[in-house]
């Protein structure tokens, strides 16, 4: 037999992603949508399917799905329908859900993502329908299945990619960027955990080189960024083993099973591949005008890749830095609200306010696990923070000191500075005593730095920190040191 190589093929990925919508009710009736209610409390005759109870199309799901349409540079149909999607399963009572399947609202856009090397590359949107979600089955009791029915009805918008993803870590970048853009758009929030972002994986190989796609499989259960990559890249080795051994790929759905790592197909019973789909009876086809596609286009927020590029253009910092920043749109304005209130501002300030966010900002967010609309340092603050450690009123270790200190007091930095005589001390004299009682209690020290031990100086502009209780501008400290240990003598050797 030929000897085969992973590196011989290719995997070809196309995702298809479902979104919660963030509305206060139901796709069709006024029931809540509220997550976490007791169980079958978000209910009535129209999501649990009585017979005679109408649907109502609640305009602001058509609203939300036209921003993610216009976002991902889709065409909109003026005039498309609901179709019924037909099968059986305990969670979903009416026995169909309502979807849409020929032309459906949104077609042919794309989404840029940004490559690990910097590039950037276009995966190509091939429609974005709205839905319904189905009930919920709970099996991981020790008791019988149980059924929550509240999430009947609970609309969902499916985004489905062309098959231009090339690998698991595009997929995941295609993936985050998905998620971003609902994010920013504010029409779904997000959490794999919770279920309000769900995505299918279908992925086939071929031979490099070869301008046909393989069969496909379509993996399900991906629900993490984690999982969405370990599953594709256990899928793309399996189907590769397949190959090389002379077999073939059978098209079919398989379930990602994390704690075993593989993945493994589904009982037919599982899923039906004949849905029936036939045009929904109960709804009018939805028409949207051109003045209501131009309002939602002229409302769009600044999207993130666009946003980053600005932030880096605007405030001369770094991609990383920017990257960072807009990951979430109300980080990225607590930035630019910080960079607003600088006084003087100026390049390096900018840094220093992207510093602090990326570092301690982020820090206590995460501890606390609070997001940056409810951190207690407002821009404004670190803003002023910032202008003190720019003017070097304070050195980097008090404004350290300080920052903790704001985290529990609501009084401005300025303030606190004079209340507690944290100003950098940059009195020659009084730093060259400091400099003279290091030299004094560490006597080796001025041997070992003439002998070459440059480290040592570093070691005494710690002392002197120390001695002052970290208010010393250390650089005069390290000048003074410098001039009393015969820098230019050290040099000449
Ligand atoms: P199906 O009829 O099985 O639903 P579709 O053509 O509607 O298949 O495509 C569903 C998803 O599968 C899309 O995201 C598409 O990009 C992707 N896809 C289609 N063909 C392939 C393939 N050969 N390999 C990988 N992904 C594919
Ligand atoms: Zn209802
Ligand atoms: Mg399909």
């Amino acid at each position: 037999m030929q000897s085969v190589h992973t590196g011989d093929y290719e995997a070809v990925i196309g995702l298809e992603v479902h979104a919660q919508l963030l509305t206060a009710t139901k796709a069709f009736c006024r029931c809540s949508t509220q997550y976490g209610a007791a169980p079958n409390t978000n209910v009535c005759p129209v999501c649990l399917g009585h017979p005679g109870a109408l649907p109502v199309l609640n305009r602001q799901v058509v609203e939300f799905t036209l921003r993610m349409g216009l976002a991902t540079g889709c065409t909109i149909r003026p005039r498309s329908r609901f179709a019924r999607k037909n099968y059986f399963y305990p969670d979903l009572p009416k026995g169909y859900q309502i979807s849409q399947y020929e032309d459906p609202i949104c077609y042919g856009g794309s989404v840029e993502i940004e490559l690990e090397d910097g590039t950037t590359k276009r995966i190509g949107i091939t429609r974005i329908h709205m839905e319904e979600d189905a009930g919920k089955s709970i099996h991981d009791l020790d008791v019988d299945t149980l059924i929550d029915l509240n999430r009947c009805g609970v609309p969902l918008i499916e985004i489905v990619s062309e098959p231009d993803i090339r690998s698991p870590a595009e997929a995941v970048l295609y993936l985050q960027a998905i998620r971003q853009l609902l994010m920013y758009l504010g029409i779904c929030d997000g959490n794999m955990e919770e279920g309000s972002l769900r995505c299918d994986a279908n992925v086939s190989v071929r031979r490099r080189g070869s301008d046909r796609f393989g069969t496909k499989t379509e993996v399900k259960n991906l629900n993490s960024f984690r999982n969405v990559e370990r599953a594709l890249a256990y899928e793309i080795e399996r189907q590769i083993a397949v190959l090389a051994q002379g077999g073939t790929i059978e098209q079919e759905t398989r379930m990602w099973d994390a704690s075993s790592g593989s993945t493994r197909p589904m009982r037919s019973k599982e899923f039906a591949h004949d849905y029936r789909y036939f045009p929904e009876p109960d709804l009018v086809p939805v028409e949207v005008s051109a003045e209501w596609i131009e309002r939602v286009r002229a409302e769009l927020p600044e999207l993130p890749l666009a946003r980053k590029r600005r932030l880096q253009e605007q405030y001369g910092i770094p991609a990383y830095d920017a990257g960072i920043l807009i990951a979430e749109r109300s980080l990225a304005d607590y930035f630019e609200r910080a960079c607003g209130a600088l006084r003087e501002p100026s390049p390096e300030r900018y840094k220093l306010i992207s510093n602090w966010i990326m570092t301690e900002v982020l820090r206590i967010l995460g501890e606390r696990k609070i997001d940056i609309g409810s951190f207690p340092i407002e821009p404004e603050r670190l803003a002023e923070l910032v202008e003190l450690q720019a003017q070097r009123t304070i050195s980097s270790r008090i404004a350290k000191e300080l920052f903790a200190e704001l985290l529990s007091s609501p009084a401005r930095p300025s303030e606190l500075v004079a209340e507690r005589g944290m100003v950098q001390v940059s009195d020659a004299g009084y730093l060259e005593q400091l400099v003279e009682r290091a030299l004094s209690e560490n006597p080796d020290t001025i041997e070992k730095y003439r002998a070459g031990k440059v480290a040592v100086l570093g070691f005494l502009v710690g002392q002197v920190m120390k001695y002052s209780q970290g208010k010393a501008n250390p650089e005069l400290v390290r000048t003074l040191l410098l001039e009393r240990l015969g820098h230019s003598d050290a040099l000449a050797r």
